[in-house]
């Protein structure tokens, strides 16, 4: 009988494993049992999780912290957290600058929510662990 593949797992290794699992929601966490699409009122999506806990965030969060490959990429290279603006260039007379909006919200699937922004962007498919993992609660910001 061969012990060929069988691999000791060093502590580091057993402890990076842990931390791995525990970065993995359970599955309540990432099941909302309400979501709340502000689109009349121009506010923001509201997000009731299955597990009790609750999330909101602003149309002007969200469309900043588009999940798509460009704007990921983008965010990377510029060291902007999910949901920080750009910044603006300084001018003397600040164009006026209508807030975005979401023109379409739709469900992808059982998974994600997609919007269509009034700036034309839609690349950017929102999944409910990504949005939970950016949930901006007091509670959530601290740990
Ligand atoms: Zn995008
Ligand atoms: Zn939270």
């Amino acid at each position: 009988m061969s012990h060929e593949g069988i691999r000791f797992v060093s502590a580091e290794e057993a402890e990076q494993n842990a931390e791995l699992e525990s970065r993995k929601l359970p599955p309540d966490a990432v099941t909302p049992a309400k979501v709340l699409v502000k689109k009349t009122e121009g506010t923001g999506v509201e997000i009731d999780w299955r597990d009790g806990h609750k999330s909101a965030w602003s149309f002007f969060w969200l469309r900043h912290a588009c999940p798509c490959a460009t704007c990921h990429e983008e965010r990377e290279a510029s060291g902007r957290a999910p949901g920080e603006p750009k910044p603006k260039p300084q001018t003397l007379l600040p164009m006026y600058e209508p807030p975005v909006k979401p023109l379409e919200v739709s469900p992808v699937g059982k998974y994600a929510l997609r919007f269509k922004w009034s700036d034309g962007h839609e690349s950017g498919i929102y999944s409910w662990e990504y949005l939970r993992r950016q949930c901006g609660c007091e509670e959530c910001k601290e740990a």
